[in-house]
């Protein structure tokens, strides 16, 4: 994911190292395996919970519907999970966010944090994505931390070594 767009913008060994680093974090501290076994327990939740309610005659009927068609069934159900499915993509992104944030500690951690800053910095510039958008907005839509976030808790990560 972060190691596509390094490809375009982020050219020097330093930095490329960097992101490599920033993606063996991810690896070292299980957040490829978190993710694989979150995605496997939310898909087994949406099946389980659509095995559950296919043949409720009470679901169909409250839809108007006096047959239980298998597509009709699978569209009604999306639609009634979709406040779950607010929530849970809300804490997802909490937890990706997270994981964003540990993996550039581990960068920094492995002496390229400038290297990850200098990168980021070339991303942003590249991208023109919104640098700084509110924190509970951007805590809601965005799976990855926006770029002033993730500036911010590299030089929180200096302030506290010093
Ligand atoms: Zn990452």
């Amino acid at each position: 994911m972060f190691l596509s767009l390094v490809m375009k913008g982020c050219k020097n060994d330093e930095e490329i190292v960097a992101v490599i680093a920033h993606e063996l974090g991810h690896w070292k501290l299980n957040h490829t395996m978190y993710s694989f076994i979150a995605v496997h327990i939310l898909t087994s939740f949406q099946f389980g919970g659509y095995m559950l309610v296919r043949n409720s005659t009470d679901l169909f009927r409250s839809f108007g519907f006096d047959t239980q068609p298998v597509l009709i069934g699978l569209i009604i159900f999306q639609h009634t999970v979709i406040p779950f499915q607010h929530l849970v993509s809300f804490g997802l992104n909490l937890v990706s966010r997270s994981f964003e944030f540990q993996a550039d500690a581990f960068t920094k951690k492995l002496g390229y944090g400038s290297s990850l800053r200098a990168c980021l910095v070339k991303l942003q510039e590249e991208s023109l994505s919104a640098m700084n958008t509110d924190q509970w907005y951007s805590a809601y839509q965005y799976y990855y931390p926006p770029f002033v976030e993730r500036l911010a808790a590299l030089d929180e990560a200096d302030k506290k070594e010093e």
